[in-house]
């Protein structure tokens, strides 16, 4: 069914993710198949081998890009591995403007491997527009932002950076990957591409890694499937069905990370052995009216600073509810380090430059009991 009418919630559940018209199935079927029996040659149902196409990742894309409002989705392997298709559709010798306070994974991907093939990245602080527009340079064809960032909680106006954009002609890709569907529309916004890493909150369940590219137009898509089948970087048919079955609950989670987002960044704020917390839902967010305006919920995501390398330690191993891992976006709250782990390949100076300290503490609120996380960090607190 595509349904484009229908709310939100429903199209997380219904769209790509009709019944099995052979079986009736209600979930989508898994194809584990790496090619397709030809009728006689040239003659095939609209799938030749898996690498190109396959029927349970068409169901995930025609899902993905109803619910970011795109003509088309096309999935590969990981969040990293879409970046990287996206980047692929430049050429040698283009000027890509970047947020300065992106996954650390990205300016590893954009510095130590794509600009050995001529490809050309600026960093700037994207939250203020004026910046993007005094970054173009003849060459530039692109801006990349994250919004909101990670870790530092930073928002970027997207439809004032949009009609920048637009005027000199160069594309909008966002990672909305903080914010999932449900709470930020960048397309909407003016944004040209829309990327995920499906690994968070699309999935929700930490159970597998995926990226998304959601296009608004049928050229893009047409180059991204093009680079599927001849990069290879395609997501496998059970990792797809992870996220077709992770989807169906997005607007059900998403609504009780919110409300335990919320939850957790007062009970931070009002805490004596926190010094600062980073999350556009307090009223102190230095761009919170922006969050209020371009987002309609303020999400999981909270950074906070503990003080120093020690303290964060202290704390994150006296945890129980709270795990520390990498990663973000999953039913359970994951609690990471910076520093150490997400942003580690800034180095000490890059991290410095944009305020990561050794003490910042990031959270990726679950979906658990509240009252249970919240003991869970004051007993963790108490021991700094
Ligand atoms: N974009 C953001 C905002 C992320 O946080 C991450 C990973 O943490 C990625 C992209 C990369 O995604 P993946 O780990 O699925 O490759």
């Amino acid at each position: 069914m595509k349904n484009t009418r229908a709310g939100f919630a429903t199209r997380a559940i219904h769209d790509g993710q009709a019944p099995d018209p052979l079986t009736g199935a209600v979930t989508v079927p898994i194809y584990p198949t790496s090619t397709y029996v030809q009728q006689g040659i040239g003659e095939h149902k609209g799938y030749e081998y898996s690498r190109a196409s396959n029927p349970t990742r068409t169901r995930l894309e025609e899902n993905l890009a109803s619910l970011e409002g795109g003509v088309a989705a096309r999935v590969f392997a990981s969040g990293m591995a879409a970046i990287n298709a996206v980047a692929a559709l430049l050429k040698s010798g283009d000027h890509v403007v970047c947020g300065n306070d992106l996954y650390g994974g990205t300016p590893r991907l954009f510095n130590q491997v794509l600009s050995n093939f001529g490809l050309e990245f600026s960093y700037v602080d994207t939250t203020d527009a004026e910046n993007v527009g005094r970054a173009i340079r003849k060459n530039t064809r692109r801006v990349y932002v994250e919004t909101p960032t990670n870790p530092l909680m930073r928002l970027s106006d997207l439809k004032a950076i949009s009609q920048i954009c637009r005027r000199k002609q160069i594309e909008l890709v966002v990672d909305n990957t903080f914010m999932s569907p449900y709470f930020q529309q960048p397309l909407a916004l003016g944004a040209d591409m829309v990327i995920h890493s499906t690994t968070k909150f699309l999935n929700g369940h930490s159970d597998g890694l995926g990226g998304v590219v959601v296009c608004t137009k049928p050229e893009q898509a047409e180059k991204l499937a093009f680079l599927q089948k001849a990069a290879g970087a395609i997501l496998s048919p059970f990792e797809c069905w992870l996220v077709l079955r992770g989807v169906k609950t997005l607007a059900a989670r998403m609504e009780i990370h919110d409300r335990n987002g919320r939850a957790v960044a007062d009970f931070l704020a009002k805490h004596q052995k926190v010094s600062k917390v980073f999350y556009p839902g307090l009223r102190d967010h230095p761009q919170h009216e922006l969050a209020r305006r371009q987002m309609s919920g303020f999400g999981a995501m909270i950074t906070f600073e503990t003080g120093s390398f020690k303290n964060a330690n202290k704390m994150l191993k006296k945890l129980r509810v709270c795990s520390l891992g990498e990663s973000l976006g999953g039913v359970e709250t994951l609690i990471s380090h910076p520093a150490t782990m997400t942003h580690a390949a800034l180095g000490e100076k890059g991290r410095k430059a944009i305020g990561i300290t050794d003490g910042m503490v990031r959270i990726s609120v679950g979906i658990e009991n509240i009252e249970d996380i919240l003991h869970d960090l004051e007993q963790g607190l108490a021991a700094i």
